[in-house]
């Protein structure tokens, strides 16, 4: 597969990375308080982008503040290089950032900008990886006002998500979050991890790469600064549990093109309903086809 993209576009004349250099060191000001402070939200003055809120502009400001001709750029949606979004975002990249490469494979990639997933294959000192935030504050579902969010968080006033999480054992008897599950960084502040599934939660702890997580309409970037303590908000007796893809029998679902049994799954209901499942991360299954491909020719 070809991996690297060729846009038939002339110079668009804009500035290397669309955003004016003040507006560049003012978010790269926010990197360096947010990485000083892990996990708090620092605000920052959000741009306006030539696209919708909601469609990654946090995320993006974050990239174009860092990216430099020689970085190679992985953008991913819900674990796709293919998806309309991710592909727009990676094409603005590439016209206003000429000369920088870009990548399907995660470990080519020295900035990765994400929706909703960690990428399957484990990260590197080397790597930087963005993600696309919509709600940047965990204690939003239990608290309206900032302001008062603001004095829970300074407190590490966790209480009422806990309350929140109980709730949630009384009535189902497990915790039922699925995505945004509230994390602790460095034992203070509790973040909103952005849409990744509980599955990716814990590669959040120690990770080696750099986690970056920008919201451009709520105008806030925090991050997970490399080998920092993630830890997932559970109770003493109940622990936390990640998707473990289990057919009637107790047996780990393994994905329908490559076979793999220790991904992350999509489900997918064809017109006659029957369920199937594929890996969510694109790159990852097309890896492991290759492989298994290369080895049989061997
Ligand atoms: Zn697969």
């Amino acid at each position: 597969m070809n991996t690297h993209y060729e846009l038939p576009l002339e110079d668009a004349g804009y500035s290397f990375g669309f955003l004016d250099e003040y507006a560049k060191k003012e978010v790269r000001r926010c990197i360096l308080k947010a990485i000083a402070i892990p996990g708090y939200q620092t605000p920052y003055a959000s741009r306006e982008m030539p696209m919708g809120r909601g469609f990654g502009t946090g995320g993006l400001q974050l990239t174009l503040s860092l990216i430099g001709a020689d970085d190679t750029l992985k953008v991913i949606d819900q674990g796709s290089d293919d998806s309309v979004n991710a592909v727009n975002l990676r094409q603005f990249v590439q016209l206003t950032c000429p000369g920088v490469a870009v990548t399907e494979k995660t470990q080519e990639a020295t900035l990765i900008q994400s929706r909703h997933r960690i990428p399957e294959k484990a990260l590197t000192e080397q790597q930087i990886l963005v993600l696309q935030v919509p709600y940047p504050d965990a204690l939003v579902v239990v608290e309206p006002s900032e302001a008062r969010r603001k004095v829970m968080h300074g407190e590490a006033d966790y209480s009422r998500l806990l309350v929140k999480l109980y709730e949630d054992v009384v009535r189902f008897d497990e915790i039922t979050l699925s995505h945004r599950y509230p994390t602790r960084i460095n034992g203070h502040y509790v973040i909103d991890p952005s849409p990744i599934p509980r599955w990716d939660v814990p590669r959040l702890h120690q990770s080696p790469a750099l986690v970056l997580l920008g919201a451009g309409r709520e105008k806030k970037i925090y991050a997970v600064p490399p080998y920092t303590v993630a830890e997932p908000l559970v109770f003493d007796d109940i622990a936390f549990r990640v998707e473990d893809f289990r057919d009637t029998h107790g047996r780990r679902i393994a994905c329908r093109c490559c076979g793999s049994t220790v991904s992350f799954l999509d489900e997918l209901i064809d017109d006659a309903g029957k369920v199937t499942h594929q890996c969510s991360d694109s790159a990852y299954c097309e890896e492991q086809q290759e492989t298994i491909s290369a080895r049989k020719q061997a």
